[in-house]
């Protein structure tokens, strides 16, 4: 048996042990993982690494990376309002490109092969994540206070006929309504209705601040996650993101419905909205996933900055420094991340699954000595110990060399972009 790839003497995360395997890669699934020895078309030298299931980043607006830094420290619809959106009013189908290719070499470096992604012109995202040979969750971000709202639902209908399950099943559609205080119930019930048709599940940003919640109560009588149950969002499935501000009731129906929660906790504290109750949403069973957010709101899309954050925050929240171990931090980041994004055979390295690997380079000094690699890899590791990534059974990161990309001309690229959109 010849494998497509081969990764020879390498570490696996999960194992205590000092001990070495062999991973075999046939087309886009891992085939083989033991100690005998394997062939493969393509060798991968393991030797000082260790294989990590990808990472997902399961909230995020890829092409803000030009917006990174331009607008720090400033209370969120502020921040919005006088900032962000007049900038994003002026962006192109050229600037989300460039931005998002910004977003997913940030990724890639980083350990991270899946997002779910939140924007304008998602064609373009689309683009990206297709050329690049990275997987996402893609929605059209949509706001149903503008004129303009009803194209910006079709819109989205059509990126879902155009690109929902494309390149390999690398690609899926999600709509995208903003937020409870962008989008009326009036609006989000033809959004709900057009996902009921197209089968397609919904990604919103829900219960981010108290002054979110305190609106909707005011408005509505019932709080964003209760409106959201009322108007029959959770039937079709839904990635729900902060969920910082939520009660019992909320939690109760957020996991009696499979509403799956990402933790965005550098973006909630960069923008002072809460900490999320995390340790009682994964008591109660809810699937909560990790994401960094926008990078004007977060400035990185270091996933592995996420999960030692939400690790150690809510360990100081709770008093009690066994919630969130490493080993749930790690879940989260990974395995509960492919599943919040509908991709259920990824997140973890096993035989039968995609091969979305990434392989750290552990010939460092916070990597000595070798105890427990979980929790080297959350509580010491560098995101950019990612060495080589897999995805989807291709290569397209060896050794730090991006296969894909030319990332000169990337950085270029958006530089023009973000200088040309804020003089
Ligand atoms: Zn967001």
């Amino acid at each position: 048996m010849i494998y497509d790839i081969a990764i020879k003497g390498v570490e696996i995360i999960t194992e205590k042990t000092n001990e070495f395997y062999n991973i075999g890669i046939l087309g886009d699934k891992i085939s083989y993982i033991g100690q005998e020895e394997i062939n493969g078309t393509k060798i991968l030298n393991g030797i000082n690494h260790i294989a990590v299931p990808g990472m997902v980043n399961a909230h995020t607006h890829a092409a803000m990376t030009l917006l990174r830094s331009y607008a720090d420290d400033m209370v969120l619809m502020d921040w919005l309002e006088n900032k962000i959106w007049p900038v994003e009013a002026l962006m192109t189908k050229d600037d989300i490109y460039w931005g998002t290719m910004l977003a997913v070499v940030e990724m890639l470096k980083s350990g991270t092969t899946a997002f779910a992604d939140m924007y304008a012109d998602m064609d373009k995202v689309a683009e990206v994540v297709e050329e690049t040979g990275m997987r996402a969750s893609l929605s059209r971000g949509l706001i149903g206070t503008v004129p303009d709202a009803d194209k910006k639902l079709q819109e989205n209908i059509q990126l879902f006929k155009d690109w929902n399950g494309k390149a390999n099943g690398r690609i899926s559609v999600m709509m995208g309504p903003h937020a409870p205080y962008t989008c009326p119930p009036s609006y989000l019930k033809k959004v709900i209705a057009a996902a009921g048709n197209l089968g397609s599940e919904i990604h919103m940003h829900l219960a981010e601040t108290e002054g979110e919640v305190n609106n909707c109560l005011k408005e509505t009588g019932l709080t964003p996650i209760a409106l959201m149950d009322k108007l029959g969002m959770f039937e079709i499935g839904t990635l729900a993101a902060h969920c910082v501000h939520v009660t019992d009731d909320d939690m109760k129906i957020i996991a009696k419905k499979h509403v799956r929660v990402v933790h965005n906790p550098q973006s909630n504290l960069k923008l002072a909205s809460g900490i999320a109750p995390i340790p009682a949403m994964l008591e109660k069973g809810i699937t909560v996933a990790l994401g960094t957010d926008g990078t004007s709101s977060n400035n990185n899309l270091d996933m592995l900055e996420e999960a030692r954050l939400a690790a150690f925050i809510h360990k100081n929240q709770t008093n009690d420094p066994t919630v969130i171990p490493a080993t749930t931090a790690f879940k989260m980041a990974t395995s509960n991340g492919a599943k919040a994004l509908g991709f259920d055979s990824l997140g973890q390295i096993k035989v039968g699954l995609k091969a979305d690997i990434v392989l750290y380079d552990m010939n460092k000094p916070y990597w000595y000595p070798r105890y427990d690699r979980t929790s080297l890899f959350i509580y010491a590791a560098n995101a950019s110990d990612a060495d080589t990534v897999l995805i989807d059974g291709k290569i397209v990161m060896e050794k730090g060399e991006l296969l894909t990309i030319d990332i000169e001309k990337v950085y270029a690229e958006a530089n023009k972009c973000a200088l040309r959109l804020t003089k």
